[in-house]
């Protein structure tokens, strides 16, 4: 099953993508982990992308699209992949048409995570994540039993620099102006489907694994 998870910054992505691993052997491909990783190791795409990821902005379009076509064709996406936070542009979701026609893929969903404007500013100013084994939470919606320290594997919980609410209102911009018309690019493929995201996460994952179980 070939799947791209959308939805704004802060929609849940992420959340649900840990739950579908838990159950889907397909790889959790994000661009903004894969960016993350770059910049922790100091490459040199790493230290490009990273003047966007602070500015809130997107990386190129060249940089970003070249990243994916090379993990798409990795063995393990032969059964399938998640994409999460690709495409977040027109040239982007039109460069994975065409990868995925010389791969011999088809897209099975665009399964798209809404939650208001205002609602998304909280959830990422909140969120934290593990250093070491990358969980997430947030520190009011879905707080660690003991503040600071990952539950799963006791590492240390640190938060994103892009994170900071300046940095969020424009990555919150970015997404209305370049991401959110790709709504009708795969509302017109037909493989649209909108779920309420403003609901408990494991209330979210039913509808999630409702539709997968469709795909078979
Ligand atoms: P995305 O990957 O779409 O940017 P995340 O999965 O990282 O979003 O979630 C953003 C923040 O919101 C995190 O702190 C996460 O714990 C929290 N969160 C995720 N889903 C929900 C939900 N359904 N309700 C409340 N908070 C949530
Ligand atoms: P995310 O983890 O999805 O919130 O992404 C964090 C940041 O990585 C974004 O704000 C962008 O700067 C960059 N990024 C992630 N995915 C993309 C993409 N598909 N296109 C351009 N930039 C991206």
């Amino acid at each position: 099953m070939n799947i791209i998870l959308m939805g704004p910054p802060g929609a849940g992505k992420g959340t649900q993508a840990e739950f579908i691993k838990n159950e889907y052997p397909i790889p959790h491909i994000s661009t903004g982990d894969m960016f993350r990783e770059a910049v922790q190791n100091g490459t040199t795409m790493g230290l490009e992308a990273k003047k966007y990821m602070d500015a809130g902005q997107l990386v190129p379009d060249q940089v970003t699209i070249g990243i994916v076509e090379d993990r798409l064709g990795m063995p393990d996406c032969q059964p399938g992949f998640l994409l999460d936070g690709f495409p977040r542009t027109t040239v982007q979701a039109v460069a994975l048409d065409e990868v995925m026609q010389r791969l011999g893929k088809k897209l099975d969903l665009a399964l798209d995570i809404s939650v208001p404007e205002d609602v998304l500013m909280d959830r990422m100013v909140g969120r934290v994540f593990c250093g070491s084994c990358k969980t997430v939470y947030n520190t009011v919606f879905n707080p660690p039993a003991v503040a600071g320290v990952c539950d799963r594997c006791g590492g240390e919980l640190v938060q994103r620099s892009d994170d900071k609410a300046e940095t969020v209102k424009k990555r919150i911009q970015v997404y209305m102006e370049q991401t959110q018309p790709l709504l009708h690019y795969y509302t017109q493929q037909g493989n649209l489907v909108t779920l309420d995201g403003q609901r408990d996460p494991k209330e979210v994952f039913k509808d999630v694994r409702a539709l997968l179980e469709q795909l078979g």
